[in-house]
């Protein structure tokens, strides 16, 4: 019974901005309400076993696991009930209504920016945020909760309130742990008492809570037959595979990614497996079908990890390298103490041995996946190939394994991305090495000068787009025995039968060459005849050993020092304009144009690279030109 002075409390602001949001619009799945409830009670349920191994005062401390959802038609009443750890006066006051959760802002403005986009709000979304728990506004208009804290020495707490901006706590009379949540149901909401709508509901979201969940049916408020267990309640992953559908690891995935994915988010494979030695245990794992949001972010969701079914923490990075993080899944032990505080799980060294094995059967897995459906293996490269490189560089001990399952587009593949091997099986006879070219856009690359040389002989240039690259090529030094050659990077060489002309040009134009390298002396660290151009006129290049263009972009980005360096111009010897310009420079070294006419090989070379320095320069230098063109004809 409740004392007759309940304390009346304010909603923190942005509670009642969400409040306000949640009970005033129309929600097409309102349902998720008992989802929301079921998983925080199911949470409660794996605190409490967990502390009860060690806390021996726990309230309790023998207590079977188990949510009970009663629901009274006639009444209009649902009711969900936990035994597990509950809350003190002051963590319910905490958790629901004073302190806001910072997730309480963050989804007001995702549901905001929805509404703005004129979307439909999606309340799905809640759990995610962690305020999952006011969801039940939707459909109820009274809420009374009533929880005891395991922990010896607190008293019960009931906290009611009708979602407008207050509620009341007060003591109250409750003898055994846990928590107990009252719905008042909304007039248009009936439907969440009725027996059907409840077990399909369930189904639907919480079949693999891993609790039992009773439903017991009342008539006005007394017991109307039996309770029956209306969910799976058993450990996925202890099933046996061979008795498990595409459906079922479907419907499990939904489960590990909180209950709710995207439409068409279907996981792009999985592994189930058991392991008896050296250590002992059993895994289900997701590749999932979509980025999940958090992939970059540092409190990002991983695995589950279970010792022997009970639930140790929800995520558990020590379970797959960070170059693996987009795995979902949980793994379960049996080698885990119990006994001793989360943390030193966290630290005991089987999971290094978990580590090792699930790491092994990932690749595998990523490798099987990569030769037998291949299309299925692009949409995984697009999502999350960015991150697999990173092993590349962190993960040498898989480095062969990595290579095969890196795939890139060439500057003759389209939009295709090809393996290392199918470069290598591409390779003209007489090609010795494997090119590439690194920058930030792919058309741009692909029409860069710098695969002149390369084009002419028939040879593919893989294009290097991702930031991430200039670790890769650091850490990938050769192939096959072919080593990896930067195309825009040192000496070149053109294919036999043009180097004669082109060695002979270069030696004609010497003269000019010197002087250019004068003229430009403030931007280039030289101008040199080029190898590696046929058509155009020019081009930039780095010095052999020199920071590549992305690790200088990385490094800006990260506000570091980039040591400022000069590049090198070339300039193809055989090209109509050079040999302009070198004939008028010979001719009438004085002729303005040919300083203008250096400065313009320079802005192309810059242009091709997709940044001019002056562009306003350069454009009166390219209308000077062009009136010398129009003269001319
Ligand atoms: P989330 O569960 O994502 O943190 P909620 O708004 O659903 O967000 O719940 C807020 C907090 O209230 C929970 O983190 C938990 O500490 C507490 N809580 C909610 N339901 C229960 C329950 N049945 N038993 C114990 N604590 C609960």
């Amino acid at each position: 019974m409740d004392t007759p002075s309940p304390s009346k409390h304010e909603f923190k602001a942005e509670v009642s901005a969400l409040l306000k949001l949640v009970t005033n619009s129309l929600y097409t799945n309102r349902e998720i309400f008992l989802r929301e409830l079921i998983s925080n009670a199911s949470d409660a349920l794996d605190k409490a076993r967990f502390e009860g191994l060690t806390n021996h005062e726990l309230l309790g401390r023998d207590l079977e696991a188990e949510i009970t959802i009663e629901a009274d038609p006639k009444r209009n009443v649902l009711i969900i009930e936990d035994n597990g750890i509950g809350m003190t006066a002051e963590e319910v006051t905490r958790n629901l209504g004073t302190i806001a959760h910072s997730g309480t802002l963050q989804y007001l403005s995702e549901l905001n920016k929805q509404q703005a986009a004129g979307e439909k709000p999606d309340v799905n979304l809640i759990g995610q945020f962690g305020v999952g728990f006011y969801s039940a506004f939707m459909v109820a208009d009274q809420i009374d909760v009533y929880s005891r804290s395991a922990r010896p020495g607190n008293e019960a707490i009931h906290w009611s309130s009708t979602g407008d901006g207050t509620f009341t706590t007060q003591p109250a009379k409750r003898d055994v742990r846990g928590t107990l949540i009252e719905l008042k149901l909304k007039e248009d909401a009936s439907e969440f008492a009725e027996r059907l709508r409840i077990e399909n509901i369930v189904r639907r979201y919480s079949n693999y809570v891993m609790h039992p969940i009773q439903l017991q049916m009342l008539d006005d408020g007394i017991n109307d037959g039996d309770s029956e267990q209306i969910n799976e309640a058993s450990a996925f992953w202890t099933r046996s595979p061979k008795d498990l559908s595409e459906d079922d690891y479907k419907a499990f995935y939904k489960h590990v990614m909180g209950g709710y994915v995207m439409p068409g988010d279907e996981p792009l494979g999985h592994l189930h497996f058991s392991a008896d030695a050296p250590i002992q245990f059993s895994t289900v794992l997701f590749i999932p079908g979509r980025p999940p949001a958090d992939l970059f972010n540092e409190d990002r969701k991983s695995l589950t990890l279970f010792a022997r079914r009970v639930m140790i923490v929800e995520n558990c990075d020590k379970l797959l390298p960070l170059y693996l993080r987009f795995m979902r899944g949980v793994v379960d032990s049996e080698d885990l103490p119990l006994n001793v505080s989360r943390e030193m799980i966290q630290e005991h060294r089987s999971l290094a041995g978990i580590r090792k094995a699930l790491t092994r059967k990932t690749l595998k897995l990523l490798a099987s996946i990569a030769s037998d459906e291949p299309e299925t293996y692009e949409k995984f490269w697009a999502n999350f190939g960015s991150v697999l490189k990173e092993g590349i560089h962190t993960d040498s001990g898989h480095h062969d394994e990595l290579v095969e399952l890196l795939r890139y587009r060439t500057s003759e593949s389209g939009d295709a991305k090809i393996s290392f091997a199918a470069y290598l099986e591409a390779m003209p006879e007489d090609q010795d090495a494997i090119y590439y070219i690194t920058g930030e856009k792919p058309e741009a690359l692909a029409h860069s000068p710098h695969l002149e040389a390369c084009r002419a002989r028939g040879y593919q240039v893989i294009l290097m787009t991702d930031a991430i690259d200039e670790w890769v090529v650091q850490d990938l030094s050769e192939y096959k025995g072919k080593p990896l050659r930067n195309v825009a990077q040192g000496d070149f060489d053109l294919p036999e039968k043009e180097k004669e002309a082109n060695e002979e040009a270069a030696k004609g134009i010497a003269a000019t060459l010197e002087r250019a390298t004068d003229v430009l002396k403030e931007q280039v660290k030289e101008v040199r005849a080029s190898k590696r151009l046929t058509e155009s006129p020019s081009c930039l290049v780095d010095d052999e050993g020199d920071l590549g263009r992305n690790m200088e972009r990385i490094l800006k980005m990260a506000n570091q020092d980039v040591p400022s360096r000069k590049r090198i111009l070339e300039v193809n010897p055989t090209h109509p304009f050079v040999q302009s310009l070198h004939r008028i420079a010979e001719a009438s070294p004085e002729d303005p144009r040919v300083g203008t006419w250096i400065e313009l090989l320079y802005d192309q070379a810059s242009l091709a690279e997709g940044q001019v320095i002056d562009p306003a320069g350069m454009t009166r230098r390219l209308q000077s030109l062009l009136s010398e063109v129009a003269k001319g004809s």
